[in-house]
């Protein structure tokens, strides 16, 4: 009941009632439009060269992924008279699923609407879930210790990675029908925050560089990190838009083996903006408050309280099932005439065309249960280092 509620709300009687059927199932339900079979010729995009020069590097930002093997926990704690409702540890795929996880969240709600709720926490997941309850009818109040551009979110690559260390393989399975809820109603969201002004989400072109054949079959296996179940594939892959292997002749990189696919991109400047003027314009508050245990949860007016605090609920509850998953990310200068990205990584690196400033993300081993913060510029000048290797050998 609770769930149909959840679905009906956000998504819309069509499509609700076939999720809800799917839950019922559990198998995948097919959205499948009838595209068209005719075989178009592939169109690669012109591509200008990234000015990958470690000194037009304008900023560096290091943040740790709340990973929780079992998938985000979003389920409801009562505490005293206080109605805990926790939304937090999306691993690598927060901004991807904030809309399904914010959704769920309010869908917990059982209080009327008269009842003020607070968020507690600011980022993806926290300015998400104040806007769903806020459209809901609830009057919301966020209070939060950070808020962007300050947030952990704020350093996110910022790109449609929905089931990038959002739960282990061992526990796929439990949390298959949870994560397909959340992924087709945020996918459906992210089409709706397309064309505003600034730009705030984009449908941009990437190409993936593989020394050697890619693998479609699979989890996603990273070195010293347990096996990820790759559910895109198994449960979205009528909506992923299609994806086409490069042909030699139109290969224009170094490596045999060229992917060319559509990706939905995150403008996380302008998106976080974006978000918190939505908030602003609903009435809602921002109010600086830093928890420093569960107890001070009894503090607040409110009786319905979202714990939106990510990577932050691990001291703050003391919940040692989430594993930080360190990550480093810099930015090279924009260059607005960049409409396209890559990836390889076999070689670690990849980058993104945000509007803020190209991002290149390093990646190392070593990253999984580590909650280190401090930036390793060498890693970024490496990143940025393999780039220009790529610009050079790349044909135009
Ligand atoms: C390098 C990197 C790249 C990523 N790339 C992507 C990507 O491309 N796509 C994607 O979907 N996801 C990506 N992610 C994952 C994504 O960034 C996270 O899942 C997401 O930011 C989690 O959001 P959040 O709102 O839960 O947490 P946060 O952004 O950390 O927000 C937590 C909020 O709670 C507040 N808070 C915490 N503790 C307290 C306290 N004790 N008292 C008061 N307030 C508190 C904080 O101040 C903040 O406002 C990436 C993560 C990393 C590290």
């Amino acid at each position: 009941m609770q769930r149909r509620r959840f679905l009906q709300g956000a998504l819309g009687g069509g499509i609700a009632s076939s999720l809800i059927g799917c839950a019922k199932t559990s198998k995948p339900v097919n959205h499948a439009l009838p595209f068209s079979t005719a075989e178009l010729p592939l169109q690669t995009p012109s591509l200008a060269p990234i000015n990958a020069y470690a000194d037009r590097i304008i900023s560096t930002n290091v943040c740790t992924r709340p990973f929780r093997p079992q998938g985000p926990r979003t389920e409801v704690e009562q505490s005293g008279n206080k109605t805990l409702i926790h939304n937090y540890g999306h691993g690598g795929s927060g901004w991807s699923l904030s809309w399904g996880s914010a959704a769920l969240a309010e869908s917990l709600i059982q209080a009327d609407k008269q009842t003020p709720v607070a968020v507690v926490g600011c980022g993806a997941i926290g300015l998400t879930t104040a806007i769903q309850c806020q459209r809901a009818g609830y009057n919301v109040t966020i209070y939060a210790k950070e808020r962007p551009p300050y947030v952990r979110s704020s350093y996110a690559t910022g790109i449609w990675s929905p089931d990038s260390r959002i739960v282990t393989l061992d526990h796929a399975k439990a949390f298959a029908d949870r994560w397909q809820w959340m992924a087709r109603l945020s996918y459906l969201r992210f089409q709706t925050l397309l064309g505003l002004a600034g730009t705030p989400v984009e449908w941009t072109t990437m190409f993936r560089m593989a020394d050697k054949p890619f693998d479609d079959h699979g989890g996603h296996n990273i070195p010293g990190e347990p096996p990820y179940p790759n559910y895109r594939q198994a449960l979205l892959s009528d909506l992923n838009p299609k994806a086409r292997d490069l042909p030699a002749d139109k290969n224009p990189f170094a490596t045999s083996y060229v992917r060319q696919f559509p990706l939905l991109m995150f403008n996380i400047s302008a998106y976080s903006q974006h978000l918190l003027d939505v908030f602003h314009r609903g009435g809602g508050r921002i109010v600086n408050r830093t928890l420093s245990g569960i107890d001070d949860f009894k503090q607040f007016d409110e009786t319905v309280i979202v714990n939106c605090t990510g990577y932050g609920a691990k001291a703050l509850l003391n919940d040692e099932s989430i594993i930080p998953v360190r990550g480093q990310t810099c930015k090279l200068m924009p260059q607005p005439e960049v409409k396209y990205g890559l990836q390889y990584f076999d070689q670690h690196t990849s980058v993104y065309p945000r509007r803020d400033g190209l991002l290149v993300q390093a990646g190392a081993e070593g990253d999984f249960n580590n909650p280190l913060a401090n930036i390793d510029p060498q890693e970024s000048v490496n990143a940025v280092a393999q780039l220009a290797k790529i610009m050079q050998s790349m044909q135009r």
